[in-house]
């Protein structure tokens, strides 16, 4: 049994130092990521449940070093952690208007397209400021940039509002991200002004077979859905889109696209036409 209680013990440090390491590890090359090029966008398509009909597009960070392919779910933590984020955000931004800028020029598209801020990055004094600045100097639309942020960003409500008004009044889209996870969303839908509700995965997995939360989507539908655009997160099947066509909403999910590659993305936009 002692025996035994050492080889746990030894597992249990040697597992702590693999994930100390590889934490380091993570850091230090993300500092480095973005002069070396490694990070990229990829784009995926949102669409109308019941034609089809090109709605909007998010762009997600896709990081690929040459120790191999590391999620963001891995990444975006530590670089929020570190304050890294505040570059790579604006990173996100400048390469997301470039492409707006280049597909607003060849009429290829006239949706949307969102970018992920997290929270470090939001309550930067100068995000609001540096936003504008990004549309001016590449001369696009407002219109064409949405905004997505998660209730996480707003434990401030009341400066968190005055940003997206002012946001908001200057042409910017702002959707609430992840919608039904956490604790105070409730509050932030009837306290906020925003353009597009979010509605995570977990609320539409097993929707099938579960009448509660078909309820629970329903209502929050039938609530917001006269002034809001509404997209449903994580659509991987026909029969869920079957079901999601009883309402007016957009859909997004691995059954309508993987999130692709600026180039394929534009292959992906002619073939489902907007
Ligand atoms: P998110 O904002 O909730 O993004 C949706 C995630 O769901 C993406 O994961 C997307 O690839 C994935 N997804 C889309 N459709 C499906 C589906 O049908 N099934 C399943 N299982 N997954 C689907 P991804 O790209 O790995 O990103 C994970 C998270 O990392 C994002 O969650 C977001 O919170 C964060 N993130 C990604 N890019 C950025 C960024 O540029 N900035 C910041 N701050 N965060 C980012
Ligand atoms: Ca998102
Ligand atoms: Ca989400
Ligand atoms: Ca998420």
């Amino acid at each position: 049994a002692k025996e035994q209680r050492k080889n746990n013990y030894q597992l249990f440090t040697k597992e702590l130092n693999e994930k100390v390491t590889r934490r380091l590890k993570l850091e230090r090359s993300l500092r480095k990521a973005i002069k070396q090029k490694e990070l990229k966008l990829y784009y995926q398509p949102q669409v109308d449940i019941q034609t089809g009909k090109l709605l909007g597009i998010e762009a997600l960070l896709r990081w690929n070093p040459s120790f191999g392919f590391v999620s963001p779910n891995e990444f975006i933590p530590i670089a929020e952690e570190t304050g890294l984020i505040v570059q790579i955000g604006e990173w996100v931004m400048n390469e997301a208007c470039r492409k707006i800028k280049q597909w607003e020029k060849h009429e290829l598209l006239n949706v949307p397209i969102s970018i992920n801020v997290s929270v470090r990055q939001f309550r930067d004094s100068n995000f609001v400021r540096k936003v504008k600045e990004i549309i001016s100097k590449e001369k696009i639309n407002p219109k064409f940039l949405e905004i997505e942020i998660t209730e996480r960003v707003m434990f401030n409500v009341e400066e968190s509002s005055e940003s997206i008004k002012d946001l908001r009044e200057f042409g910017i889209m702002v959707a609430i991200d992840d919608f039904g996870v956490g604790y105070s969303s409730l509050y932030l839908i009837a306290n906020l002004d925003y353009d597009t509700l979010k509605i995570d995965k977990s609320l539409i997995d097993d929707l099938l077979n579960n009448e509660r939360k078909m309820a629970i989507l329903s209502a929050i539908i039938d609530a917001t859905n006269n002034h809001k655009r509404i997209i449903i997160e994580g659509i991987e099947t026909k029969e869920q889109v079957e079901v999601l066509k009883n309402f007016s909403v957009i859909g997004q999910g691995y059954f309508f696209s993987h999130p692709l590659p600026a180039k394929e993305l534009e292959l992906k936009v002619k073939q489902i036409g907007r």
